[in-house]
């Protein structure tokens, strides 16, 4: 027997709850994990509250990132003993997933946690911090370098952000934080954000274009956010989409891509090739400063997700919180 969340769905009503889970009960796969630790995620919340269509099969084990050690894999390139960690492929959506005990994944999924980091760490940066990773990476891919000008990242005390901003500013990016807490400026500040501004700035309608003020950004708002981020971007800049905190709409013109050759450049965490996911954990342990994941994660045990779901879905939680599945 083993611990984890479970979801379940019985016509209209919808719960989660902490249980006692059967190996037996877990789904087919050819490795089983040892789980040390996992997260919430944004898709979590969603999950785990039902405030969004994120599970697809019940009952459900939600989590769709976990980072721990393999106890059995007939897998090609992993062994017994190895340590891993997890982001996506549709686990906690479709497949049982990290806030439990064990899980029985497909070995292709797990990619081998670099050297620095324990399985602690591996989770206090996430998918947060993997997708923050991949924003980078979608920047610089499309020539955003720190001399041709400031780079936004909106959603700034959430987690994607507050990686966003320790990653580019630790790159030599002059890094503007958009966020609702400005009350928050001390910790923002000691992420690296050099500027903050508010972002009610960004989230009404706006005008086709605006002034141009960033060469790059990493947005995890989408809606009306997404659309001022494009229209205030500077020519020949790229804007990173990677959420929809704000919303899924994109209520914007063509404008900033047809006049000022403004790239949007999607950023998709879940399905991501494992080249990609290699190279963003490598980045991770070569580009995170001491001190960052301690300022950013605070930790949770598996009783306290439920309440924590909520606490994040009402915007009350800063950075992110990982969660020991052991206790
Ligand atoms: P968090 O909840 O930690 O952060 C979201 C932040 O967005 C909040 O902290 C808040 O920051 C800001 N925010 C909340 N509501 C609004 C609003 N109405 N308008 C503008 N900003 C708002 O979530 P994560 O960092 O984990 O994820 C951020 C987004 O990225 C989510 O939409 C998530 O689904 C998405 N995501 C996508 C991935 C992918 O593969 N594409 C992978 C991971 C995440 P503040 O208080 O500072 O304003």
């Amino acid at each position: 027997m083993f611990k984890g969340i479970l979801i379940e769905k019985d016509g209209d009503d919808y719960s989660a709850r902490v249980a006692e889970l059967d190996e037996g009960q877990l789904p087919e796969g050819d490795t089983t994990v040892r789980v040390d630790y996992s997260t919430i995620n944004y898709k979590d919340a969603l999950a785990i509250t039902g405030k969004g269509p994120v599970v697809r099969r019940f009952p459900m084990v939600p989590g769709i990132d976990l980072a721990g050690t393999v106890e059995e894999t007939t897998a090609p390139g992993l062994s017994p003993g190895d340590r891993v960690v997890l982001n996506g492929w549709g686990v906690g959506e479709t497949h049982w997933g990290g806030l439990a005990q064990r899980a029985r994944l497909k070995g292709e999924w797990l990619i081998p946690l670099p050297e620095r980091f324990s399985t602690r760490d591996a989770m206090a940066i996430g998918t947060a911090g993997y997708t923050a990773m991949l924003c980078v990476m979608a920047l610089e891919r499309n020539g955003v370098t720190p001399d041709r000008g400031d780079v936004l990242v909106t959603g700034a005390g959430g987690g994607v952000g507050g990686f966003a901003i320790a990653l580019l500013s630790h790159l030599g990016y002059r890094v503007i934080a958009a966020t609702g807490r400005t009350q928050e400026a001390d910790y923002l500040h000691g992420l690296g954000a050099a500027e903050i501004i508010d972002r009610a700035e960004l989230s009404g309608a706006g005008k086709p274009l605006g002034k141009e003020r960033w060469a790059g950004a990493v947005d995890t708002a989408g809606s009306h956010t997404l659309a001022n981020v494009c229209a205030g971007t500077r020519y020949g800049g790229t804007v990173a989409a990677c959420g929809l905190a704000q919303g899924m709409d994109l209520p914007a013109t063509v404008a900033p891509f047809i006049l000022r050759g403004v790239t949007l450049a999607g950023v998709d965490s879940v399905m991501r090739p494992r080249e990609d996911r290699l190279e963003a954990w490598g980045r991770l342990a070569d580009s995170l400063d001491e001190g960052v994941l301690e300022t950013i994660a605070g930790e949770i045990g598996l009783e306290a997700v439920i309440p924590g779901a909520s606490a994040l879905m009402a915007g009350e939680v800063r950075g992110r919180r990982v969660v020991d599945v052991n206790r």
